[in-house]
């Protein structure tokens, strides 16, 4: 039996525009608030996992290290993955397995820490992280494009301790976690399943980071291949729908997850009754 916690590492302000591309603002503000200046609000979600013996964590936010020269993103309401994970009454130290759904820094910036001597320290030293082959190939040979969301410091560490293992397809972690792959936003972008006594939860990372891109033309202009993203979201999405799984929304600040209905128009939609909402601590 898996018991499953999502929580939330901190908040950033995002540009309207980015978060939903070819979309017209007055199209997309009516599904997502936005301040005077376009920023959106966007949560960094984490999701931890009990199971067969071993605690799975899925994503780290954005951590400490990066956030003075990344002020543009206005972060808030930060929190420390360590100390937010012991009051919930895990140890970081008996993580065993950490999964990256890809290293963009929102993603996997909490997997290090400087200590007082300004030394990097891993966050979950007895963890072994998984990412996907083909991200990690991206990651150190990154196009132009994509190269300001990854920091060397976030996933340096963690490889010289041999704490690194690639997925090159997919695959079960453990009982009831699997893990797939999905390209668009950038490549091998890890999507993991966790079935519960009840529902299987799908983790769908940056494939449709807010609870609007759920319709698959909505898709952010941060994305590397849109066309892919559009495919990768329609094949997700119809496997969900079909399995009545419940797909969390990890960048959403108000809709934690939902399942989704198609309807006869073909068009993807969220089943009313399985909407979970939050908030931003604002
Ligand atoms: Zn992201």
């Amino acid at each position: 039996m898996e018991k499953v916690t999502i929580f939330d590492t901190g908040y950033f302000y995002a540009d309207g525009g980015a978060m939903f591309g070819a979309v017209p603002k007055t199209a997309w503000n009516r599904k997502y608030a936005s301040d005077d200046f376009n920023g959106c609000i966007l949560a960094m979600r984490s999701m931890w996992i009990e199971t067969d013996g071993r605690r799975i964590l899925i994503d780290t936010g954005a951590g400490s290290k990066h956030l003075k020269s990344l002020s543009y993103y206005r972060f808030f309401g930060m929190k420390d993955i360590r100390e937010e994970l012991r009051a919930q009454g895990i140890e970081p130290e008996s993580i065993t397995d950490v999964v990256l759904t890809h290293l963009h820094f929102d993603h996997c910036g909490g997997c290090t820490f400087r200590d007082d001597r300004g030394q990097l320290q891993l966050s979950f030293p007895n963890a072994t992280h998984w990412v996907s082959e083909r991200q990690w190939m991206n990651f150190r040979h990154p196009h132009p494009l994509e190269r300001d969301s990854f920091f060397l410091e976030d996933m340096e560490p963690i490889e010289k301790a041999g704490k690194l293992k690639l997925v090159g397809q997919a695959q079960t972690l453990s009982p009831g976690v699997s893990l797939r792959l999905a390209d668009g936003h950038t490549p091998g972008q890890i999507v993991p399943y966790v079935e519960t006594d009840t529902e299987t939860i799908v983790f769908a990372g940056d494939v449709i980071p807010l609870f609007a891109s759920l319709s698959p033309e909505w898709i952010s202009a941060y994305d590397l291949s849109p066309t892919v993203s559009f495919d990768e979201k329609i094949k997700l999405l119809d496997e969900a729908v079909l399995h009545h799984q419940r797909i969390v929304y990890c960048h959403d600040a108000y809709t934690l997850s939902s399942r989704a209905k198609r309807t006869a128009s073909g068009l993807f939609l969220p089943e009313r009754e399985s909407i979970v909402h939050t908030a931003p601590p604002l």
